[in-house]
């Protein structure tokens, strides 16, 4: 029997009244949420028995982001445990500590046990845990080459660019035009320093989410009628060192951080 992935095929079955009894507001809410396993068929009170029966055993579920989540963490986890710690140290600049890989995180130390569980005095969530995990088993020491490029430069950066441009660049460029001041703050608290030999951006700042994965943040602040611009650019050796699903999860992770942090930190509590 095919497989049913489709909500539009699911859709074509139903009554089409939206009549809302399933309790959702409409037949075609009510085909999503049974291909995302929110709902049954049986759920309509308009879908015959026969029908129910010969279609609902062909509805593929689609997995939901947060399980999506868990299946590529535990996928890493798995591949980590056949890690070997004691040579893998050096290459990734992390100590080792009980056992455990010590790795420098944003002026924090994150632990990485045998098992790729994870702790740190930070909030340990899937933005910072998938990329450290995948940091461990992808990077290759390779040496810094001061030259810095784009998301778009890098190997197979062409296909998260958009993303990276749209939800990390964009939305730190508005947190820094409303916060200009405590967003600064804020990278420096997290180790960020001044580009050595300056820049010619209002604001151009280093910092490292991972040991051999900087990124240098630069930031121009508007003025006369040019809006302001932000852009983060990487070291040329990044794409030997890790990939760039990763350094998108890590810069999704900073902006949600910095999020939080200004709510609780700014004068008024908002964000903007
Ligand atoms: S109960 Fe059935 S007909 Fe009514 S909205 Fe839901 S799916 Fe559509």
């Amino acid at each position: 029997m095919a497989e049913l992935k489709n909500p539009l095929e699911l859709y074509k079955l139903l009554k089409k009244s939206n009549c809302g009894e399933c309790r959702v507001p409409s037949c075609m809410a009510f085909a999503v949420a049974v291909v995302q396993g929110q709902k049954t068929l049986a759920d309509c009170p308009y879908l015959d028995e026969d029908t129910v029966a010969a279609v609902g055993g062909r509805v593929v579920r689609h997995k939901s982001f947060a399980e999506e989540q868990v299946k590529s963490l535990q996928d890493l986890q798995q591949k980590i445990r056949s890690t070997d710690f004691a040579a893998a140290a050096g290459r990734l600049g992390a100590t080792l500590a009980g056992g455990r890989l010590a790795i420098p995180c944003l002026g924090k130390e994150f632990l990485i046990a045998p098992d790729g569980t994870m702790a740190s005095p930070c909030h340990v969530n899937f933005w910072v845990h998938y990329p450290l995990l995948n940091y461990v088993l992808r990077c290759q020491g390779a040496v810094l080459t001061g030259e810095w490029i784009g998301m778009g430069e890098l190997k197979e950066g062409g296909d998260w660019d958009q993303f990276f441009s749209h939800r990390v660049e964009e939305a730190m460029r508005q947190l820094a035009d409303a916060h200009t001041e405590l967003f600064f703050e804020m990278l420096e608290v997290f180790g960020a320093g001044p580009l050595a030999g300056g820049s010619s951006a209002d604001y151009s700042l280093v910092l490292r989410p991972l040991p051999k994965v900087p990124f240098l943040l630069n930031y121009w602040a508007q003025e006369e009628g040019i809006d302001s611009k932000l852009n983060i650019l990487f070291d040329r050796s990044a794409s030997r060192n890790i990939d760039p699903g990763s350094i998108f999860y890590l810069g999704g992770g900073l902006v949600e951080m910095f999020r939080q942090l200004i709510v609780r930190h700014s004068r008024d509590g908002k964000l903007f």
